[in-house]
């Protein structure tokens, strides 16, 4: 069971903006990995912090998480450089990075104390049909990069050694205090500029147009993020690139209703068709399939076309598709339509005779939900 997002940052339901912002402030010094080096609690507290506060601070994503809680961030998970609700170190402080106050893209904390300055993140939104969600689609994307310019020289940064980090002794009341900090020389990088081009900006760095494929699997969510490595900023020196974060944008089918991996599909069928019973092409993801309507189908009825959903982005099977019946009463009958069904009021069979089958809406609905 996931821990609620409100309990991770110690604050109540009716927290405001503000009050998010300082829990979370509190919650990432207190398990900041600077402060806690090696300590993989400490780490997947600060990890869940920042998971809280990135729900917790967008409004949209606050109305969701408090509408559906952990349900409707899920689906998540998934390997390959995926990942749906968690995040990794990076993206954190890409993300929330001016909520520590430091301007740098992020670190990589990997590999015996040494750091290497990683690049920014970039993020893009890509907007994908029900059809292209259904089956999985490739997209190219047009994402302007920051590239080490050809020619750019760098050299080891003689403020801090190539450390990225200076100590600093202040005297206090307490006595003598060290602390390290970023070096403001080399901004952390550890090396700093020799020559450059001209048309570089202060880094080295040029804006450059390139295409990125990125393979999207099928059943992802709108608002769920895919991770492309590598391809976000380059860092400067010898740092490693940041990441290209995809935001999925789910486009509205004209027809299909989309809840989690099932599809709903309201059916409009006139009076005579229900009475008699007809076959119907309807519309499904993949295009149109023919449904059989029994004859005396009532109004209400959720035929399911089980699989004809959205595949779980986990591989766990395929949702349903739910067909609602919705039976047109005709309007502005003809003088002999309406003598018909004069005639047809005191019928022993058009008279509403509900079985203990005919399960009413509330029933239905109750069943769906089940
Ligand atoms: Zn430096």
């Amino acid at each position: 069971m996931k821990k609620d997002f409100y309990e991770i940052l110690g604050i109540s339901k009716s927290a405001d903006a503000a009050e998010i912002k300082k829990a979370y402030r509190k919650k990432a010094i207190e398990h900041h990995p600077d402060k806690n080096p090696g300590d993989k609690e400490a780490e997947e507290k600060f990890k869940l912090a920042a998971e809280a506060y990135e729900v917790l601070s967008d409004p949209q994503k606050k109305a969701k998480y408090d509408q559906y809680g952990h349900q409707a961030f899920d689906g998540g998970g998934g390997g390959g450089g995926f990942h749906g609700g968690g995040m990794n170190m990076d993206d954190i402080f890409s993300q929330f990075g001016d909520i520590f106050g430091g301007g740098f893209g992020g670190f990589n904390g990997g590999g015996g104390g040494q750091r290497r300055v990683k690049g920014s993140n970039l993020r893009i939104k890509v907007k994908l049909t029900l059809e292209e969600i259904a089956n999985g689609v490739e997209k190219k994307v047009k994402v302007k990069r920051k590239v080490q310019a050809p020619g750019v020289k760098y050299k080891t940064c003689s403020t801090c050694n190539g450390q990225g980090q200076v100590m600093r002794v202040t005297n206090t009341i307490l006595g003598r205090m060290q602390s390290a900090s970023t070096c403001p020389t080399c901004g952390g990088a550890g090396q700093t500029i020799e020559s450059k081009p001209t048309n570089a900006d202060a880094y080295g760095m040029l804006a450059q147009d390139e295409t990125v494929s990125i393979k999207i699997p099928a059943g992802v969510v709108d608002g769920m993020q895919l991770k492309v490595t590598n391809k976000g900023n380059d860092a400067p020196g010898n740092g490693i690139p940041g990441d290209l974060i995809v935001v999925i944008e789910e486009v509205e089918h004209e027809t299909l209703k989309r809840e989690g991996e099932n599809l709903h599909l309201d059916l409009y069928i006139s009076f005579s068709e229900a009475a008699l019973g007809i076959s119907k092409d309807i519309d499904a993801v993949n295009g149109k399939v023919r449904i059989k309507l029994e004859e005396g189908i009532q109004s209400g009825k959720i035929l399911r076309l089980k699989g004809k959903g959205i595949p779980s982005v986990n591989g766990y099977g395929n949702g349903d598709l739910l067909v609602h019946i919705n039976v047109w009463t005709p309007k502005n009958l003809t003088k002999e339509q309406k003598q018909f069904f004069e005639s047809s009021l005191t019928e022993a069979n058009f008279i509403p005779n509900p079985e203990k089958t005919d399960k009413s809406f509330f029933e239905k609905v109750k069943d769906m939900f089940s």
